[in-house]
């Protein structure tokens, strides 16, 4: 239709080309042709043209529609799946999960439906307990490697009838369905925990990787929580007793109980209010009097954080330092309690200048990992002015072990401060020996659980003993925890101990009382009082 008229204008020839009808191009856009040329090879060159850029554009459109047919599939993989491990995701987990409910609501309606007892299921979510501290001490690579190699492990392991999923970064899913007992539900949980508990060895390095599992049964009315009918409902139980079982410490299993979604609620709160705890001004330091073990004298305080819960009242550390760490409110709680010994440290040094006084802050694993713990003790350094020899750190075993490599790292940069490392609660985790001579740590906290604890026995005795002449070995002290009788003290002088606090010496005190023993350091001068 190019060339259906031609005019002249001026004596001279022009071609005119056009098309009444708007032509509809193949990707959909309305194109309406218009061309003028002097003569009728300009106009063939035109269409030569015009001829190319078609071609040009079909073949983008080509490609273009493959790439979205590609992209497609991909989303559609996406929408179901997870990438990283191949992995059903949690809305596949939950679409089957609703499949077998509504089975299961089948069987229950269906009067003479066989007759028998809907099949029971049990929905799990299973977490893998150092999985931060990896990601923080090996990187994201290895974190992702970690994924990938659980993911297999526990892929291997399960039955024809279960269906694993990723949940989330380092959570897991799993559905097993056509259980015949709930026993059997508790041992699929038991077979995984320990399956997981042996560690991968990933980039050269050994990574111990527990898993905390939660469990929730359903499908038949005497095993499912009452209440419980959509798949959310399930996840949401499971999730609840694998919270419980990361708070008893990990590598356990816990079944789901309907009054545990009280306990979570009861949790939340918690955290909640600990957010506005260190802000509130809430929380309180007291100090615990260590001594020297031959003569008795002050050598110190251990600071040990309290709440006053506007409604529960004073709470010991124990009822919300695991919370913190949980939700991560411990950067703030950790950081306010050091700066708030740091300050008292200041004062003392101050007014008792005659003391050599000390001060041991405990310090979690994931407080001690944070990139930014070296500037907060840098600035309480810069701020108070105290003696860096003065200021020693508590940390515990359990964080040597999960992240060995960055810990000792860090260890080093705060012993280049002149920073003491005391090993808290020594003995009671997973007490390997192969890290104690790599790290720089000064002093060996003997856990009041040898000292006192109803397990403090003839060989518990030796235990300490042994505990005491290694850590002499390593050029390490001893500070012995729970002293409550002079039986035990005279037990540990006589093993050679060098510090000790305890019930014995003192309760910890708040800091005005604490006072009192830097006036006349001598503990026979004091009335044990405190909390
Ligand atoms: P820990 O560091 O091992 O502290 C010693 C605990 O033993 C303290 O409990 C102390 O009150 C208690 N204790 C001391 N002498 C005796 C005794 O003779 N008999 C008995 N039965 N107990 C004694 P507390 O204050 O409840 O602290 C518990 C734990 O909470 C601490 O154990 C420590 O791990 C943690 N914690 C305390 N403050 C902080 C903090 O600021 N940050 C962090 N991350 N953890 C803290
Ligand atoms: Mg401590
Ligand atoms: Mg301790």
């Amino acid at each position: 239709h190019y060339e259906n008229e031609n005019l002249r204008r001026n004596g001279e020839r022009v071609w005119i080309a056009w098309t009444n009808q708007p032509q509809r191009d193949r990707d959909g856009q309305m194109r309406e042709l218009l061309c003028v040329g002097r003569d009728i090879t300009a106009l063939h060159r035109t269409r030569v043209a015009l001829q190319r850029a078609n071609q040009d554009l079909e073949r983008r459109v080509a490609e273009r529609t493959q790439l979205l047919v590609q992209a497609n599939a991909r989303l559609e993989y996406l929408a179901f799946y997870d990438p990283l491990t191949g992995l059903s995701n949690r809305i596949s987990l939950l679409a089957h999960l609703q499949l077998v409910l509504d089975t299961a609501r089948c069987y229950q309606n269906t009067a003479n439906c066989n007759g028998g007892a809907p099949p029971a299921f049990a929905l799990y979510s299973i977490r893998l307990d150092g999985f931060n501290k990896v990601k923080y001490s090996l990187g994201h690579d290895v974190a992702d490697e970690l994924i990938r190699a659980s993911a297999q492990r526990l892929q291997e392991a399960i039955g024809p009838k279960q269906l694993l999923a990723r949940l989330g970064t380092g959570a897991f899913g799993l559905l097993a369905e056509e259980l015949e007992t709930p026993t059997q539900a508790c041992q699929i949980a038991e077979t995984l925990r320990e399956l997981m508990s042996t560690s991968f060895e990933l980039n050269g390095s050994h990574v111990s990787n527990t898993v905390s599992i939660g469990l929730a049964m359903g499908g038949n009315p005497q095993l499912a929580p009452p209440g419980y009918d959509r798949p959310d409902d399930f996840l949401r139980a499971a999730d609840t007793a694998m919270t419980l079982a990361k708070h008893r410490g990990g590598d356990r299993v816990v079944v789901f109980e309907p009054q545990m979604h009280q306990q979570a609620v009861d949790r939340l709160h918690l955290e909640a209010g600990l957010r506005r705890a260190v802000d509130a001004d809430e929380l309180r330091v007291h100090y615990q009097p260590i001594v020297s073990l031959a003569d008795s004298t002050l050598v110190g305080f251990e600071a040990l954080v309290r709440w006053q819960h506007p409604q529960r009242g004073w709470l010991p550390p124990n009822q919300f330092i695991p919370t913190a760490e949980e939700s991560g409110a411990i950067h703030a709680v950790g950081a306010w309690v050091l700066a708030a010994a740091g300050r008292q440290l200041q004062r003392w040094q101050q007014c008792f200048p005659q003391i050599q006084s000390s001060i041991s802050v405990n310090v979690s694993g994931m407080q001690l990992l944070a990139p930014q713990f070296l500037d907060r003790v840098d600035e309480i350094l810069a701020q108070t002015n105290i003696l860096p020899g003065s200021l020693k750190l508590e940390i515990t075993e359990s964080v040597l072990v999960d992240a060995a490599d960055l810990v000792a790292q860090r260890l080093q940069q705060l012993k280049a401060r002149g920073i003491q490392i005391a090993l808290d609660d020594f003995g009671t985790g997973y007490s390997s020996l192969s890290y104690l001579h790599r790290l720089p740590i000064d002093i060996i906290k003997i856990d009041r659980s040898f000292v006192n604890g109803t397990a403090a026995n003839g060989s518990t005795w030796k235990l300490v003993e042994t505990t005491i002449a290694l850590a002499h070995h390593l050029d390490m002290q001893t500070i012995a925890e729970g002293i409550e009788t002079p039986h035990q003290l005279a037990k540990l002088q006589a093993l050679g101990c060098e510090g000790g606090q305890g019930y014995f010496f003192s309760k910890p005190i708040p800091a005005e009382e604490a006072e009192n023993w830097l006036r006349s350091p001598l503990s026979g001068y004091h009335t044990p009082s405190g909390e």
